[in-house]
């Protein structure tokens, strides 16, 4: 009787990798190459209760949900896929014109039910952590990104106790200058604003929701006010 074979990472790689060859082409290996490297880092927040609830929902054969790394409330990290590997962490997705966030991305996930500050020492192992990846893989500073940023219709994470603007002071993210929120000028048009900042604005309440959950806080509704419009024009005039 055969017992039944574990299957290792590596088989599960190789396995995965001949998905990639197509049979109607003829086979020549080229000599030059390596492996594709993440170019965005998305960050979430668990909406569970522990990070050993996490670990366990990312091992789970049902769940079909995983992440890069997992960040514990005492700034314990987790790392549970090699970052070279696509995790599911991003779902349905879309920033600028990227339609598959997952491809492209790092998931960081953080223990936190949603509803609580994130402490320090959570924190302070995140901004190391990104500080390595951001050097290794080159990861331009703007393409640190929520959950919420690249799929405002169905998530909110990270939430409004996440502190973007302490990330972006250490180069993670973008953020405005507080000291110069002019009025935008007669012919600002909001929603190519926030479509050139990397919005899908198909559904556009959300998108402002999502905006204003990470840049404004305090207020989290469907319509931008004059002060959210400043701060929208400050931003989007650092894309140029
Ligand atoms: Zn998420």
């Amino acid at each position: 009787m055969a017992l039944p074979v574990a299957i290792t990472t590596e088989d599960k790689i190789k396995m995965l990798m001949r998905e990639g060859i197509n049979k109607n082409a003829d086979w020549s290996e080229a000599a030059h190459y390596d492996i594709r490297k993440p170019n965005f880092v998305i960050i979430h927040h668990t909406a569970q209760h522990s990070i050993a609830q996490t670990i366990r929902t990312f091992q789970l054969e049902h769940t079909k949900v995983s992440a890069h790394y997992v960040i514990g409330k005492d700034g314990r990290v987790v790392q549970m896929l090699n970052d070279y590997l696509r995790s599911w962490h991003a779902g349905r997705s879309k920033w600028g014109n990227i339609t598959d966030m997952n491809s492209v991305s790092l998931g960081i996930e953080l223990d936190n039910n949603g509803r609580e500050p994130f402490p320090d020492a959570q924190i302070n192992a995140l901004l190391t952590l990104l500080d390595t990846l951001k050097a290794k893989y080159q990861i331009p500073f703007t393409n640190f990104l929520g959950h919420a940023d690249v799929a405002p219709a169905r998530k909110n994470d990270p939430s409004v106790f996440f502190p973007w603007k302490r990330l972006a002071d250490r180069g993670f993210g973008v953020w405005y200058d507080e000291s110069n929120l002019v009025p935008p000028a007669d012919n600002f048009n909001y929603v190519d604003a926030l479509r050139i900042i990397g919005y899908d604005v198909s559904n556009l309440h959300a998108a402002i929701v999502a905006f204003k959950r990470k840049f404004i806080v305090t207020d989290v509704g469907k319509e931008l006010t004059d002060y959210d419009r400043r701060v929208l024009y400050n931003l989007y005039r650092r894309y140029f």
